[in-house]
């Protein structure tokens, strides 16, 4: 028989398990840190769920993420992340005030007005400031959703102080016109334009007009996927403020998340 954890598992045996993996808090919590590209500080975190199949390997989001999204696991998922990462930051938080930490949201949590207070009850309990929970989307996530209501979410959650960031910049049909119909402060740049910087440095054309048009608006950008160091020094050379990648860290758990911070003191 298939393991249900198996990538190849049929969507419900999968689903199942993950919901005996929330209801017995066995899944985990991944944090990549944010750098400054220019002074190489790290500002915050990127947390990122983990589902570990008893051999140790981790199943991957990307097989069971949009399944949770498709069988109504996203929102009370999203909530056990957040309370799981209000709970192991916090300690962290009240050291070093300037942190912030990014939690990905989906279409679901854009149908209501329930993500709003389950941040404040999550974070806000925690003693974690609204200002410093940044909120994931892409534009995918907003494309269906009914006219007016992701708009009357994004306005309450940026009401509370979250900084609405759009994920996965410029892999999207119409990414334009999620900026321009939806309250961003930030853009998060895709991999793969990261990882089309030539080795001499030099951008692609499509990295140039992302970059234009988060200037344009006056968006904070963050590059996703940076992997090597002439992509972190073309991309803080084209004025790309944050960076997230392999070259600075791998998604890692909550302790060595502490000492990547500690040894960069
Ligand atoms: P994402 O939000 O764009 O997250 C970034 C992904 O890039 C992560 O994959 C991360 O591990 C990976 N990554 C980071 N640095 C590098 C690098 O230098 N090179 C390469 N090639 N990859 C890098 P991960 O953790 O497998 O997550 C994949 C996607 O699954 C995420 O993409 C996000 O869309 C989704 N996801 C993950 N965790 C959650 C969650 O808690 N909630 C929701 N709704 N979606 C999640
Ligand atoms: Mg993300
Ligand atoms: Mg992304």
């Amino acid at each position: 028989m298939t393991s249900p954890l198996s990538e190849t598992a049929p969507i419900g045996d999968m689903m199942t398990a993950l919901d005996s993996a929330i209801a017995a808090d066995a899944l985990s919590i991944h944090y990549q840190p944010v750098i400054a590209l220019s002074s190489g500080r790290m500002v915050g975190v990127e947390a990122l769920v983990r589902w570990a199949r008893p051999d140790g390997s981790f199943v991957s989001p990307d097989s069971f993420v949009p399944s949770a999204e498709t069988t109504g696991r996203i929102v009370p998922m999203t909530e056990w992340l957040m309370r799981r990462a209000a709970s192991e930051l916090a300690p962290l938080f009240a050291q070093e005030p300037d942190l912030h930490v990014a939690v990905n949201l989906s279409a679901q949590h854009f149908e209501s007005e329930r993500i709003v207070d389950a941040l404040a009850d999550c974070f806000g309990h925690a003693g974690i400031a609204a200002r410093r929970v940044h909120l994931e989307v892409t534009e995918r996530e907003l494309l269906h959703n009914r006219d007016g209501l992701a708009l009357s979410v994004m306005t309450s959650l940026r009401r509370r102080g979250h900084v609405l960031a759009l994920d996965d910049f410029g892999t999207g049909y119409s990414d334009r016109t999620a900026l321009d119909r939806f309250p961003f402060d930030a853009l998060k740049i895709d991999k793969s334009f990261v990882a089309a910087i030539a080795d001499d440095g030099a951008p692609d054309e499509s990295l140039l007009r992302a970059l234009m048009i988060a200037n344009v608006r006056r968006l904070s950008i963050i590059a996703e996927g940076i992997e090597q160091d002439h992509q972190a020094r073309a991309l803080a050379a084209l004025g790309v403020q944050y960076g997230q990648g392999h070259f600075y860290s791998r998604p890692v758990g909550i302790a060595a998340l502490t000492a990547y911070l500690a040894a960069r003191r």
